[in-house]
């Protein structure tokens, strides 16, 4: 279960995040909707403890993100696409996030696999497309089997085959009862893949309700 519990975030003069309140559950896949800069990628980061809230917390399972015993294996996050050190294999990379993790080498050829990467694990991320490294980044994210997860825009870049294969990725993780946060600016994809939605715009909560209140039968 992931906590935003009025959480205010502000860059400067921007305030990115304002008083934000809202719970995801488990079993489901919420999904996060605001248009671009609403603040669903900041309110993302200062719940994984990447930006600190200048009011409020977020917590994960009542702990904040940094209190976490195995962080890897508590929280699986994609942020943007192409964070991997490009001149890594996919399989290079994934391997030194498990040892750093302390997660066992088989699980890196085990995530490959669910992402179809298997076939292109020894190439360098460099030559990736933008969907192979949302795939690696996805791989990254379930590596420590986690059964808390964020998705930062996991369609962006992806082709209509791979834009089905996350909605069906996130309905299984769900499925299996974990933890599943996805943020997307389009309105129509989130009616194809949440159960439930958070709205935000200008960082304001606008909307936290099962999607059939939200968009009645779309
Ligand atoms: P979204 O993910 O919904 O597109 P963001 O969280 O990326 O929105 O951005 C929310 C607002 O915060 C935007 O106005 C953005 O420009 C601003 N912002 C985000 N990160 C920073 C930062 N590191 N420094 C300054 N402003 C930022
Ligand atoms: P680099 O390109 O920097 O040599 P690799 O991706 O080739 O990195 O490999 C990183 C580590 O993972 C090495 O210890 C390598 O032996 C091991 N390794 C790479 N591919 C496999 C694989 N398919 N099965 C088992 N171990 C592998």
């Amino acid at each position: 279960m992931i906590d935003v519990d009025g959480v205010t975030k502000r860059f400067g003069r921007t305030t990115a995040v304002d008083d934000l309140t809202f719970t995801v559950r488990p079993g489901r896949v919420t999904g996060f909707l605001g248009p671009n800069g609403a603040g669903k990628s900041t309110t993302m980061r200062v719940v994984l403890g990447l930006d600190r809230a200048t009011a409020g917390r977020a917590t994960i399972d009542g702990h904040a993100y940094r209190d976490l015993p195995e962080p890897l294996r508590r929280v699986g996050a994609l942020l943007e696409a192409g964070s991997a050190h490009g001149g890594r294999s996919a399989y290079h990379h994934l391997w030194w996030l498990a040892r750093s993790n302390r997660i066992g080498r088989s699980r890196v050829a085990e995530v490959l696999g669910l992402v179809g990467l298997d076939g292109v694990a020894r190439k360098r991320v460099r030559g990736f497309s933008l969907g192979m490294k949302q795939r690696l980044g996805i791989a990254a994210a379930l590596l420590g089997d986690p059964p808390v997860l964020l998705f930062d825009e996991p369609v962006n870049g992806l082709d209509p085959e791979g834009v089905r294969w996350i909605r069906g990725l996130l309905r299984d993780l769900a499925a299996e009862g974990r933890t599943v946060l996805v943020s997307s600016h389009l309105m129509a994809e989130m009616a194809l893949t949440a159960d439930h939605l958070v709205v935000i715009a200008r960082g304001r909560l606008l909307a936290d309700a099962p999607l059939d209140e939200v968009v009645g039968d779309a």
